[in-house]
């Protein structure tokens, strides 16, 4: 059957050799993933590039299709499908990262639910007394004391043992609020906004523990600070992580 001025899929050697070495990328990704040590934010731009090679030829043809549909003379011009194709798979990437990736982080790390019984209290108390969802917590096999949370369509906070080891019960306090912010800030985001383009990094959906003072930090610090009315514990906590990291350094 042909549609319009479609004549069917023409897979000349060019296109072939672009959807191969798409499909190359999309493997060699997550060869990287599976083999090396990388930190959180390297295995969600990771994954996130993977899915943009993963999906890039089923734009490239599917274009390629409509503008033989629509009689366009983009059909068949590899530069002009290339350039139409690529918004498309960036959206869709973006989309899809918003269901994978959580899911996709959590096949890469050792992870238990959370069991403990004085963190699972702490966040689902925060958590009402918020009007937030009880987030999933998940604790990771891991000594190095570290701490992030995802949202998409479900939030997760993760908690390292060496973590757990680490601090004192009024320390994890003040991460555990400093995480829930987080949350709370992306929800608040993402039912205000329709703009999908705020979003359009996978990137966003991270929510990491650390010492930047960029505004999403400020913002979890902030309320974590104002939740104990007092930033005594979320300093040590911040104090201890320093010292550990120091220490790492020393022995390498
Ligand atoms: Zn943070």
């Amino acid at each position: 059957m042909i549609l319009g001025c479609f004549a069917g899929f023409v897979i000349d050697a060019d296109k072939l050799l672009l959807i191969a070495s798409s499909f190359s990328f999309a493997i060699l990704t997550l060869f990287i993933l599976k083999k090396f040590r990388l930190s959180t934010k390297s295995k969600l731009s990771l994954i996130y590039g993977h899915l943009i090679f993963l999906f890039f030829p089923f734009a490239v043809l599917t274009t390629d299709a409509a503008c033989g549909i629509s009689c366009m003379p983009c059909a068949n011009n590899l530069g002009n499908l290339v350039a139409l194709a690529l918004p498309t798979t960036f959206l869709i990437s973006t989309v899809a990262g918003f269901f994978v990736i959580p899911g996709f982080y959590m096949l890469f790390n050792k992870k238990t639910e959370a069991e403990n019984i004085h963190i699972t209290r702490i966040i689902k108390n925060h958590s009402r007394r918020m009007k937030l969802n009880m987030p999933k917590v998940y604790i990771i096999d891991n000594a190095n004391p570290t701490a992030f949370s995802f949202r998409s369509f479900k939030s997760m906070i993760f908690f390292s043992a060496g973590l757990i080891d680490l601090l004192n019960k009024k320390e994890l306090e003040s991460v555990i609020l400093h995480e829930l912010g987080h949350l709370k800030r992306k929800a608040s985001i993402l039912m205000m906004s329709v703009s999908l383009l705020r979003f359009f990094s996978p990137l966003s959906l991270l929510a990491r523990f650390h010492h930047d003072s960029n505004g999403e930090e400020a913002y979890a610090d902030k309320f974590a600070i104002k939740t104990q009315k007092t930033d005594r514990h979320l300093k040590s906590a911040k104090i201890k992580i320093d010292e550990f990291e120091r220490h790492k350094k020393f022995l390498l």
